[in-house]
């Protein structure tokens, strides 16, 4: 069983009307509803308002694989939370950031770059498979059409990755690498583009599965339990 986490910041489906009525629970509780239809995989929420933020010991220790949600509220996420879960990707947690997730301070912490892009909203999307032999890209049909998306935009400063899967092109004539994934420590980290509030993008069922084989590709093969900067000898 692999034990996944959803965190959301939470804010703006409460915020604002028309991202209530696409997410009226929450786009936590939306990802959580189409993983939990997977026998292998056991979800919980948490957000940023619950006690310790919803990073606590307790609930990483319960996690093999943290999906993270995130827009406005990046800075809110205190510093000792956010090398929490730094310290547990590197012992072997899988870490999914989605969408405006790239600017997290986890993300920022464990790949080291400025993760800045260039952005705009309303475009269509046409998101295109790079990497057809890749586990997260298993079963999908693509093209992926998006009628309305947030365009997110190159140069996309972030290290370069151990895979691309996903190019996203956008109507304004942009490209994206809209799917990557990194290794940091024992830990695996799969970024995703699509997944703007205001769209129902996580409702579509290609999108769904996406997510679903990246949990499976992200979840640990090993973990490790130690204090990665006391490492012992032996
Ligand atoms: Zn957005």
């Amino acid at each position: 069983m692999i034990k996944v986490t959803v965190w959301n910041e939470y804010i703006e489906e409460k915020m604002y009307d028309h991202v209530a009525k696409v997410y009226p629970e929450g786009i936590h509780t939306c990802i959580s509803n189409f993983l939990s239809k997977d026998k292998e995989i056991q979800v919980k929420c948490v957000t940023l308002s619950m006690p310790e933020q919803g990073l606590s010991k307790e609930i990483l220790d319960d996690t093999d694989v943290l999906i993270w949600w995130g827009h406005q509220a990046h800075d809110d996420v205190t510093d000792e939370n956010a090398e929490r879960v730094k310290k547990y990707v590197l012992n072997g947690m899988g870490f999914i950031p989605l969408h405006s997730a790239h600017g997290c301070k986890p993300v920022k912490l464990l790949l080291g770059t400025s993760m800045c892009l260039r952005w705009k909203h309303g475009e269509k999307e046409k998101l295109v498979c790079v990497n057809p032999s890749h586990p997260i890209a298993q079963g999908i049909t693509e093209p992926i059409l998006f009628e309305q998306e947030e365009m997110y935009g190159e140069y996309f400063d972030i290290p370069k990755p151990d895979d691309l899967i996903f190019l996203g092109w956008f109507s304004n004539q942009e490209v994206f690498r809209s799917g990557c994934t990194f290794t940091r420590g024992w830990g695996k980290i799969f970024y995703f583009q699509p997944g703007h509030e205001e769209y129902p993008i996580y409702y579509m069922p290609e999108i769904q599965r996406i997510i679903k084989n990246a949990v499976k590709w992200a979840a640990p093969v090993n973990k490790r339990n130690v204090d990665y900067d006391n490492e012992e000898v032996r």
